[in-house]
């Protein structure tokens, strides 16, 4: 009984859908979070299941439609399909990866504060993401100690109030902008109010993802502030932009706000000169410049991405014959203990 009533609310949900365009919110609600479904919608055969079923029992699958919709069917290799189907290697535990790769735990002097680096501080404005990235650093990350409460906010925005020498907060996650708009709005008005502190910066992956996240909500508070803005969107792949998120781009440019990109090198995705040029490329298309090209964490479960750092560093040599220099990210790792990533 209850089965059939769900299977009929999901048809009204789909009816309605086919009226009027879903919001932001309605979309990660509906996110595909059930790995049968992912191998069905994408024609996965069902050999892929079990390791799927491995694979999320560690990190849960969540894929929303505005991005599998840019997934080829029944191609294994796809690039953005390698970002978000669970495998049965996540399973392995190859010595030197870890929980905790950055060790960010040690760095916390408020709740949902992370000071690591000179005049700058990470905010962790939101515990969820729109999309689980199998390589995700962070995949192991305590997020029910660190989504603060209004009133907890007030500790690391003390912390911020006192330390003059922070110049930047940047808004991290999670996502960021997985949060609801009022609850952004409120944290930057509170960063607004300390005189100090100049840019705000977004790291997030949810304009790229749900392209209908930069709605008027955001666009308010943003073209709002008085902080220089920067946002860094998060794309490994030329196949993950397309023309929604160009325009998603284009709404957020017109605020004033500076578009940056950093990507991960994953074995599988991205491991080539010609995908990495041809990013650069289409970024650029969309108004986004390049800033990092990160080689991998070495978080426990996403070994099988890895890329060695002599082959990530040939790589770099050989795309500067591709690209203009405006155009190369910088290939960086991020060394625990150092006071800013490290260029490779
Ligand atoms: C990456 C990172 C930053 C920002 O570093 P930039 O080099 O300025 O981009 C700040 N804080 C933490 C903890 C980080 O991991
Ligand atoms: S969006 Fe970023 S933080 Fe979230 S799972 Fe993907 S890589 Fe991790």
């Amino acid at each position: 009984m209850i089965t059939r009533r769900r299977a009929f609310l999901q048809e009204n949900i789909i009816i309605a859908a086919s009226k009027t365009p879903l919001t932001w919110q309605q979309q990660l609600s509906m996110a595909i979070r059930d790995p049968q479904v992912l191998c069905d919608r994408l024609g996965l055969s069902s050999q892929w299941l079990a390791g799927a079923q491995t694979g999320h029992a560690l990190f849960d699958v969540c894929v929303p439609d505005a991005y599998l919709n840019r997934i080829a069917y029944a191609d294994l290799n796809d690039p953005l399909l390698r970002q978000v189907l669970p495998v049965d290697k996540e399973a392995l535990t190859p010595p030197g990866y870890v929980a905790d790769p950055l060790e960010e735990s040690g760095h916390q002097p408020a709740k949902g504060l992370i000071h690591k680096y000179a005049n700058r501080v990470l905010l962790i404005a939101s515990p969820t993401c729109a999309i689980n990235c199998r390589y995700c650093f962070r995949r192991h990350f305590p997020y029910s100690d660190n989504a603060p409460s209004r009133a907890q906010w007030q500790e690391a925005l003390d912390y911020l109030r006192a330390d003059t020498s922070i110049h930047e907060a940047i808004l991290s996650g999670g996502d960021p902008l997985a949060a609801n708009d009022r609850q952004l709005a409120w944290l930057v008005d509170q960063l607004e109010g300390i005189p100090h502190i100049k840019r705000l910066r977004v790291h997030t992956r949810l304009p790229v993802v749900i392209p209908d996240r930069v709605d008027d909500a955001l666009l308010a508070w943003l073209s709002n502030t008085r902080l220089q803005k920067v946002i860094v969107l998060h794309i490994n792949h030329a196949n993950e932009i397309d023309q929604a998120v160009i325009d998603a781009c284009t709404r957020l440019k017109q605020t004033g706000v500076t578009l940056l990109n950093q990507s991960v090198l994953l074995r599988g995705v991205n491991d080539n000169v010609t995908t990495l040029a041809t990013l650069s490329e289409r970024l650029f298309e969309a108004g986004i410049l390049p800033y990092y090209l990160h080689v991998l964490d070495p978080v426990q479960g996403a070994a099988h991405f890895d890329v060695a750092d002599s082959e990530a560093k040939e790589l770099i040599a050989e795309l500067r014959d591709h690209l203009p220099g405006f155009l190369m990210p910088r290939l960086v790792r991020e060394i625990p203990g150092k006071g800013s990533k490290t260029p490779l």
